[in-house]
């Protein structure tokens, strides 16, 4: 059956696969959903007997439904190749009594890879389908990962151009190295002074500004977007939560139909809505355990019914959940909502003009699947050298932020239920942090060293993506103020 996609915000006329995720946002500003969220079709012991390229083909043609076979097993054969360094794409390693989902064994070693390595051909596929001529020009704001990941995806990818616009101070120093050593004539790495929230206000405003998209089309470009509101980031997201599952059951860990909570360490909250839909295409999920940082807008959400992004933005060593708005909660609200779109924008117009809204009861009974709670930085830092000391486990920050979560929801709830946590960065991509919480006295070497004394003591060789950019030049040294981003869009495009 056909998946359409609306907008979270009127009842414009609804579009297909392609054309949402060549769009990215819908003109009113809403984001684009589907109208149904599709069954699995196989059953879990069939997908338990597929490989990881096979179960992306049976989850994503269910929702990419104007893509034929040949076209979307394409697009999965070139993303999820030799870039993985292991034929898994994405293994589950066991301690402490869950199960790690490693979800950072791609080029730029995090999460952002699973969705990335495959939207640049998902967007290409729809651009020829949808008879596009012009450039297509990816803006993208991110709070670390998601730049280096795009940028990695789309550098020298024929027909497009790549922008990223990143906190100047708000990114670790191996993330912004990764990013500014980035090659390929059609990238640009800009940074701002400003947060996450600025740049990625900033890109939005850029993306409903009539006058350049004017000025572009002139020219032949239109912009897309690579962040995880486009639905060609998140139906690939749903993938590997079914993945983890059938793992489980083809090692025999978890019986046929029996439940597993997953764990996961929420920003945008893209990654932990794929796991929502995962379980609304009938996958066996009982809790769905959301982990925040300081920053802790979601936990305080699911506490109260009120989101309010009115509060001190805090710096944490998990940089890539720093975030105040998080973007995809809206597609949840609009569900819960009972997919009505006036109420939706209502509350949406709520949050962009007062910088808050509150759901009604109906609305916060139906959020049940759902746990939130936080970790503070000491928690944070305490997990991974706890893991590390009892287990020989090291994991990144981010992770530690959901193994901390989960922590303190088995004390609490004492739910005996298999468990998944998304280790969603390598520890290696935040070796700082990750080093310091290990080892105090490591604060005095500089961040290669740390890497490799990482590598010793994990017993883990160092990554090739942290390898190539040790000597790699600085290829990008632009710095804006957040109310020069038109500026910067205009000067990378020659307008
Ligand atoms: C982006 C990111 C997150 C947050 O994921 P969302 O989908 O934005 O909630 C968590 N951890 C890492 C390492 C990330 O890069």
């Amino acid at each position: 059956m056909e998946v359409l996609y609306g907008s979270t915000r009127s009842s414009a006329e609804p579009v297909k696969a392609s054309e949402a995720i060549l769009k990215g946002l819908s003109d009113d500003g809403g984001l684009f959903v589907p109208d149904h969220i599709p069954a699995l079709d196989k059953s879990l012991s069939e997908l338990a007997g597929m490989g990881y390229r096979e179960v992306a083909y049976e989850v994503m043609k269910l929702f990419l439904t104007d893509f034929t076979e040949d076209e979307l097993k394409n697009c999965i054969e070139k993303a999820y190749d030799s870039k993985f360094d292991t034929e898994a794409v994405a293994p589950l390693t066991e301690a402490d009594g869950a199960y790690y989902l490693e979800l950072f064994h791609g080029s730029t070693i995090a999460f952002k890879d699973m969705a990335l390595s495959i939207l640049p051909h998902l967007l290409i596929t729809s651009a020829r389908k949808n008879k596009v001529e012009n450039e297509i020009v990816i803006l993208t704001a991110t709070s670390g990962d998601t730049g280096k990941a795009a940028l990695a995806g789309f550098a020298d990818v024929k027909g497009t151009r790549i922008l990223v616009f990143y906190p100047k101070n708000g990114v670790s120093p191996i993330q912004e190295k990764q990013m500014v050593t980035q090659k390929g004539a059609n990238t640009r790495v800009v940074g701002i002074h400003g947060n996450f929230d600025d740049a990625q206000t900033g890109v939005k405003q850029l993306f409903s500004d009539k006058e350049l998209t004017a000025e572009m089309n002139a020219k032949g470009f239109q912009f897309s977007s690579a962040n995880s509101i486009n639905i060609g980031r998140l139906v690939p997201q749903i993938v590997y939560y079914v993945y983890a599952y059938t793992r489980l059951l083809a090692e025999g860990r978890i019986a046929d139909g029996e439940s597993m909570n997953v764990v996961v360490p929420t920003g945008n909250f893209g990654n932990i809505l794929a796991a929502f839909y995962a379980k609304n295409m009938g996958l066996p999920i009982h809790k769905l355990i959301c982990a925040s940082n300081e920053n802790k807008v979601l936990y305080d959400f699911f506490a109260t019914g009120e989101y309010d992004r009115n509060r001190e933005f805090v710096l944490t060593s998990s940089p890539s959940m720093d975030i105040l708005i998080s973007s995809n909660l809206e597609r949840l609200i609009y569900r819960i909502g009972g997919c009505d779109p006036t109420k939706n924008a209502k509350l949406m117009e709520a949050l962009s003009n007062g910088g808050k809204y509150r759901i009604n009861d109906d609305m916060k009974g139906q959020l049940q699947d759902f746990y939130g709670n936080y970790a503070t930085e000491e928690e944070t830092a305490g997990t991974i050298r706890r893991l590390y000391e009892t287990c020989g486990y090291v994991i990144d920050t981010h992770t530690a932020v959901a193994a901390s979560v989960y922590e303190k929801y088995r004390k609490e709830t004492e739910d005996q239920t298999k468990t998944v946590i998304a280790s969603t960065a390598s520890p290696f991509k935040f070796t700082r942090s990750v080093m310091n919480a290990i080892d105090a006295e490591s604060d005095s070497k500089d961040d290669f060293e740390l890497v490799d004394e990482l590598s010793r003591i994990a017993n883990v060789a160092v990554p090739k993506a942290i390898e190539e950019i040790r000597h790699a030049e600085v290829l990008h040294d632009i710095v804006c103020e957040k109310d020069e981003m038109k500026d910067a869009v205009k000067a990378f495009l020659g307008l």
